[in-house]
């Protein structure tokens, strides 16, 4: 069978526990929408869930038909709609218990919130629960034997907007330099955009242009006095840009600049 792309709606297997189910929700935050990771081990009938995705009744009951409903667990990477809207229905559909660093989206009896380092076994599978903050305060990664499900901290083409409501870039470079260490010779899952065969030299990539963005606001600054507002600094970092991604850039300039001045 061949796919088209984006394949919304067709289940497409990545490694061999690994598959995607792309939620129908492109934009320019979610670039060609939601991935949906459906893992499971060779043998088993049953699985893990990795985002439900978007508030969206037809990709909910997708990813329960492609599962037969036999969800051992669901594991949130972070808050943001996009990966969690559609947990009501999901849970409404199959009964799946939902683990999330965020209590509020625990869903079942027995679903304590995830803790960084924790190994969970589910569906014959076995995942180490990561914390990687910094595109949001609760970012989780989830390490598998050959993958790590990156969430929204490292994406698959473009690079990740820091919320600026608790997403900090002291956080998020160390995270990524916890991504190096631990993502040598494993794919990379991300929650947006294509998969890669490993993630090692992608988070090195994505440290790389941090220092760089860092570097051309540093000289902003320079520029345009220390005290200079982010979107000052936007206006001249990000000027052959596209205006409409400002705002987003706004935010990631917003935590650049509290870096900086962090520092000192
Ligand atoms: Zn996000």
């Amino acid at each position: 069978m061949t796919l088209t792309h984006p394949a919304y709606g067709q289940l497409r297997q990545v490694t061999p526990t690994a598959a995607v189910l792309l939620a129908d929700n492109p934009g320019q935050m979610t670039l060609d929408g939601t991935n949906t990771w459906i893992l499971r081990a060779p043998g088993r009938s049953d699985c893990v869930v990795v985002d439900p995705g978007p508030k969206d009744k037809a990709h909910s009951a997708k990813i329960a038909e492609v599962t037969g409903g036999e969800i051992a667990l669901t594991l949130i990477t972070h808050r943001h709609h996009d990966h969690t809207g559609g947990i009501d229905h999901l849970v409404k559909m199959t009964g799946t218990p939902v683990r999330a660093k965020d209590t509020g989206f625990l869903r079942g009896s027995d679903a304590p919130p995830l803790v960084d380092g924790e190994v969970i076994e589910a569906a014959g599978l076995r995942l180490t629960v990561v914390a990687t903050p910094g595109h949001t305060g609760d970012s989780t990664s989830f390490l598998l034997d050959d993958a790590v499900l990156t969430g929204d901290t490292i994406l698959g083409s473009g690079t990740t907007v820091l919320d600026s409501s608790d997403g900090t870039l002291a956080d998020y470079l160390a995270s990524l330099d916890r991504l190096v260490e631990i993502g040598a010779g494993k794919a990379l899952l991300p929650a947006h955009g294509p998969d890669h065969p490993d993630l090692a030299p992608v988070a090195r990539y994505y440290i790389t242009h941090r220092q760089e963005r860092l570097d051309q606001v540093r000289e902003a600054l320079r520029v345009l006095g220390p005290k200079a507002s982010a979107m000052a600094v936007v206006r001249r970092v990000y000027a052959d840009v596209d205006k409409r991604l400002w705002l987003a850039a706004r935010s990631s300039v917003q935590a650049q600049l509290e870096y900086l001045r962090a520092e000192g």
